[in-house]
Order: C-alpha cells, then structure tokens, then sequence
C-alpha cells in the first residue's frame, strides 16, 4: 500500500499508524495541517473492508478538516483519526485508552473528539490517556456531544439555500430527503427541518430507529436505496461519504444538495456534474462546521455557547460568499470552495515560516 502516492496524499505533515496488540488496536492518526494551530478533528470507529479504506478516509478526512477549520475562520488545523473496528470481541475501554496513548504520542500536534462511531463515554477512555481530547461529558468547559450543533450549522445552511432557490427562508412545505436520519446528526436536523414546517423522507440503515421521526414529525421512510430517487427539493446526506458519485448522481431529482456528511462528492468532478444538472451544493465541510465550532469553545477553555451561535451564523455568510462567487463565475461551489480554502491555509503557512 503507497502512502506517499496516495491519490489522497496531499503533502500531509504526518501520517501515523498506531496498534496494540492487547487490545485488538489498529489506527491511522492523519495530521494534515498545523499552519493555523494544533491539527483537529473527529475519531472514526468503522468497520473498514482493508487499511486501504481506513488510510483513504484518514487522508481525505483530515484534508477536509484543514479547508473545514480554515473557512470557518478558527485557528486550528486539520486533523482525523480512524480505528478500525476489531473483527471479534474486544474491550472497548481498553481499545481507546490505546487509543488515547496513540494521540499523546503526536505530543498535541493532534486534538481528537468525536466522529462516526463514537461517543464521549469514548472520549473519557481516551482522556485517561491524553490531554489532547475534547468533546467531554463533563469538566471545565466541556461541550459534550458536537451533533446538536452540527445540526443547527447544517439546517441553517440548508435555509441559506432554500431562499436562493424559492427567494423565501419559508421552509414550509420543502421537502427534503435525509440519508442517516437516525443518527446523531441526522437526527436533530429531522427535529429542527419539521418545526421550520419542512416535509421529511427519511432512510437509515437502521430503520427501526426511524419510527421515532414518523411519530413526531410524521416523516416518510423509505429504503436506504430509494433515498436517491425521492421527488424532494433537497437532498440531505447525513451518513457516510463518496455518495455523490456515478451511480447515484442521475438518479437525482432534487434541487438542492446540502448535509452533514463529510466527503459527500466520490471526486472533486462531481461538484461539475451537479452544477451541469442545475443542482446547487451546498460543500459540505462548511456546513457541517458547527460540530467543529462546539469543539473549539472547549479548547478554548471557556466554552461560550453566544461564541458558538455567532460563529454558525458566520458559517450562512461564508456559504454566501461561495454561492455567490460560483454563480457570478459559473463555477462549481465544491471547487470556488477549495480554492478558497487552499488561499487561506497557504496564507497561514507562509506567515508561519515567516515567524518561524
Ligand atoms: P452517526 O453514526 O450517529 O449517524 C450516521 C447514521 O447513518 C446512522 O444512523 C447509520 O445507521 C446511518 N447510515 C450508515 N450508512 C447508511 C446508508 N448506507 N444508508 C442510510 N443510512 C446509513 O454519525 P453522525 O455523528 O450523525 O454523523 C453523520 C455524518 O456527519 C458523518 O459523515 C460525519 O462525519 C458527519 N459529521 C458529523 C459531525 C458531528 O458533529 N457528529 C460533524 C461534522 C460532520
């Protein structure tokens, strides 16, 4: 397996790949900026079919992570970790206190938290371990679960695009199709969708979970397959990334991309062939920012929720600008996105070694 000529590879700073024997502990920690600060980002815990997989999401992962801090204007880097989950039993603690041991080794070039997979009870095994952990239950500024905020980000960022497309922020009557509506994220998005009036098409892979949104927001299942071809005006993915790829992309129907999964387009090109079928895209990494934000209060040691609201809404304006300048330029947002992203961090990275 190539690192260095990765397709994903993009000069990343450090790429570390952990195991403990003891504990069945197989991870990829994956530093790829720390122009703005100490590189953070979530811990993936997946079912990963080879390393192959879980080192493409780690360098991807933590690539985004750089654009999504850096355009969300706060002075961290990128990061990501991902374990991959032992085949047989194992002892869950025990794995992230391995964990834990992992991340203080990167010496606090790396802060973790949350991410698919993983909760902060998970987190406070990690923290046994390492300072260089947030996303705490409890403690001096704890911000606990990041999802409720990611939700907030992304329904805001959803609304942004909704009144570009009907010139009106009414949501009543919108409606839209959420992938992974059961999960964390997925979740409070359905609660905060349904108040503003909007109609919800759920598909989760455990669709069991789903009942509790056809109770209280009377959404609409239906298979996780048929998620792609639903008469929705917004398609909002809230699961896993690459979604957005050959297979699906025709099937789309709806007007409007926008949702919290990181890495929803399988290439950059997809951004283009969203744009040629009229769709705007919402890119995704500033968006499902909110998560990060939350985070950054704790790791500022005084976690202010006024700090948090104030920073998502700067999320509405940044998409904005994106919008725009993709409209007025006829360019895909995914691209006038990384663009802006890679201005911002070579800029971070030149005063640095000025500094330096
Ligand atoms: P989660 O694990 O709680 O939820 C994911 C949901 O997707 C689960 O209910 C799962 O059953 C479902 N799912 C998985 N594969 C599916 C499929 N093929 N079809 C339908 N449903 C499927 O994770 P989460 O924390 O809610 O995060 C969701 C996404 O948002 C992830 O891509 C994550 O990286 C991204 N994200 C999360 C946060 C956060 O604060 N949690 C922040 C930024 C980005």
């Amino acid at each position: 397996m190539s690192v260095f000529e990765h397709p994903s590879f993009d000069n990343h700073e450090k790429v570390l790949f952990a195991t403990d024997e003891k504990t069945g502990l197989k991870a990829i920690i994956s530093v790829h900026s720390t122009a703005r600060g100490p590189s953070c980002g979530g811990c993936r815990f997946w079912s990963y079919d080879s390393s192959s997989d879980a080192l493409q999401d780690a360098l991807r992962l933590s690539q985004g992570m750089s654009y999504k801090n850096v355009m969300a204007d706060l002075p961290i880097g990128g990061g990501k970790s991902v374990i991959m989950k032992p085949d047989g039993p194992f002892d869950r603690d025990a794995l992230f206190q391995a964990f834990g041991r992992a991340v203080d080794a990167l010496n606090g070039n790396y802060i973790t938290a949350e991410d698919v997979g993983v909760s902060p009870a998970d987190m406070v095994s990690v923290h046994k371990q390492t300072a260089h952990v947030t996303g705490l239950p409890e403690g001096k500024a704890a911000s606990g679960d990041p999802s409720p905020v990611t939700a907030e980000g992304v329904f805001r960022g959803i609304r942004a695009c909704v009144k570009r497309a009907t010139g009106s922020e009414d949501m009543t009557g919108i409606r839209v199709a959420v992938q992974g509506a059961a999960g964390h994220v997925g979740s409070y998005l359905c609660e905060h969708l349904s108040k503003a009036g909007a109609e919800l098409i759920i598909a989760d892979m455990n669709v069991e979970a789903l009942q509790k949104h056809v109770d209280n927001f009377g959404a609409v299942i239906v298979d996780k397959e048929a998620i792609y071809d639903q008469d929705a005006d917004v398609f909002t993915p809230c699961a896993l990334g690459s979604i957005i790829n050959p297979d699906t992309i025709n099937r789309l129907k709806v007007k409007m991309v926008a949702g919290a999964a990181n890495n929803q387009l399988a290439t950059r090109e997809m951004g283009a062939e969203l744009q040629k079928r009229g769709i705007l895209y919402a890119p995704d990494y500033v968006i499902n920012a909110g998560g990060i934000i939350n985070v950054m209060g704790e790791i500022r040691g005084d976690f202010d929720p006024s700090w948090v609201k104030c920073k998502l809404v700067g999320l509405e304006a940044t998409l904005g600008e994106i919008l725009d300048r993709a409209e007025n330029e006829g360019r895909p947002s995914n691209v006038v996105a990384d663009e802006m992203a890679r201005a911002r961090l070579e800029e971070a990275a030149a005063a640095k070694a000025a500094a330096a």
